[in-house]
């Protein structure tokens, strides 16, 4: 059931697309993949909506991300921390400082201004003083920028009740938020997005060769996954790049169409601050106890950190290919195809009966009932021939079936196992 690319395919391998970032945004609003959110009021810049197509393929990125960190892992658990935490976590994570638009609020007219905003100037409606008005501290929370912190703060609960000896991981997929000046390029970059991240916690001194290790493997992931080899390189932070957190970053970066590279994700060794940070500012012990070492210490982080919706614009991008097929008529036209891998195509079978007739549809039925229990499938009975689809979204069919009977049965059971 595996789907390949298609025999003459052009796309990025072959006749090149003339805006091959158009024709993807194109193809996935019209395929119901991703498009603008909140649109019949005209929009609103860098927000996305996934569509039906959309969401199965996003999950299906996120589930091939947690199958390969986590699940064939036995040395890595996940979990699912809230978006909205303590303001003192973004305190001692060092966050705070660097995301604050401090709001204040006038007393009089209980207006609320950003601080900068309103510097020596007065509260519009009551034209008070800016030392009239005061911090909203007490009420502020904050819309996480990464999903890490959440899992520094649990670390020692996570570590406890799944009896992980160090070296050992905590993934988590979630919701993140950045105030981004420059948002745009589809779903590249947005002020809602969603990450893909792993706190891997290392005895120190070894961190550096942990840090390579999850380099390769997590470049052999977008490989696994389809993406080509030459639209995929690694780049090191310089020295002025580099997070406050970390001693050595190296992003998995990919040739997007519209910039010469991009980053699909960052590799960072993040050392012990952020537990250590936490510890100190908490009052709790984040220290692990190393009992073969019979030492204390502050484990060392490498954090593989991706974008769910940038993967999925990787694949997209890689897996876009135009070709010409031949009509009914003889003549032949462009059509379109996602040669996406199968653990990330959307619909995995589709049965499309060629008539709606008594005898035909009964039985297409009885086989999509069949499919649909293992994986999302498709069942349509407007367009021509019973057919098996393995495959994905762009276009239908290779596999044909001309008749029903016990052949399609067995096909089907074939699909199935
Ligand atoms: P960039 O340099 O592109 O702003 P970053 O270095 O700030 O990214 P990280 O903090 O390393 O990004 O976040 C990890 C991953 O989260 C990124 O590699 C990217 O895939 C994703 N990501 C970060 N910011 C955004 C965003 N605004 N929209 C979509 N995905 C994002």
């Amino acid at each position: 059931m595996g789907l390949t690319p298609a025999a003459g395919a052009t796309g990025r391998e072959g006749r090149p697309v003339a805006d091959l970032m158009e024709a993807v945004t194109s193809l996935a609003k019209r395929r119901g993949i991703a498009f603008q959110s909140s649109e019949i009021y005209g929009g609103l810049r860098s927000s996305w909506d996934y569509g039906p197509l959309g969401v199965e393929l996003k999950n299906n990125v996120k589930r091939a991300w947690w199958r390969s960190v986590v699940q064939l892992r036995e040395d890595i658990v996940g979990i699912d921390a809230a978006v909205i935490m303590s303001p003192k976590v973004w305190e001692a994570s060092g966050h705070l400082e660097v995301f604050a638009d401090p709001l204040v609020e006038c007393l009089n007219c209980h207006q609320r201004f950003r601080a900068d905003h309103l510097a020596g100037a007065k509260a519009p409606q009551s034209g008070h003083e800016e030392d009239e008005t005061m911090a909203d501290e007490a009420n502020a929370v904050y819309l996480r920028p990464e999903t890490a912190q959440g899992t520094f703060v649990d670390f020692a609960a996570v570590q406890q009740v799944s009896r992980k000896k160090v070296p050992f991981g905590i993934a988590q997929i979630g919701k993140s938020f950045r105030n981004e000046i420059t948002p745009g390029n589809f779903i590249f970059r947005m002020r809602e997005f969603e990450q893909m991240e792993l706190e891997f916690f290392v005895k120190p001194g070894t961190d550096e060769r942990w840090h390579e290790y999850w380099i390769a493997e997590r470049l052999r992931w977008y490989v696994d996954l389809g993406v080509r080899w030459e639209n995929l390189r690694l780049r090191q932070h310089e020295p002025d790049e580099l997070s406050h957190y970390a001693k050595r970053t190296v992003d998995v970066e990919y040739r997007f169409p519209f910039t010469e590279w991009g980053e699909l994700e960052g590799i960072a060794n993040r050392t012990d601050y952020d537990l250590k940070a936490h510890a100190e500012r908490s009052g709790v012990d984040l220290t692990y106890f190393d009992q073969d070492g019979d030492a204390r210490y502050f484990p060392f982080v490498i954090e593989p950190a991706a974008g769910v919706d940038r993967a999925l614009l990787a694949f997209l991008i890689d897996a876009y290919r135009e070709e010409e097929a031949p009509t009914a008529k003889g003549d032949s036209e462009k059509r379109v195809v996602l040669a996406l891998h199968k653990d990330l195509a959307p619909i995995k079978a589709a049965v499309l009966p060629l008539s709606r007739t008594e005898r035909l549809v009964p039985e297409a039925r009885r086989v999509f009932d069949l499919v649909k229990t293992g994986w999302m499938c498709d069942y349509d009975d407007a367009g021509g021939g019973l057919r098996l689809v393995g495959g994905s979204t762009g276009h239908r069919a290779r596999a044909r079936l001309h008749a029903p009977g016990p052949d399609l049965y067995r096909q089907a059971h074939r699909l199935r196992e």
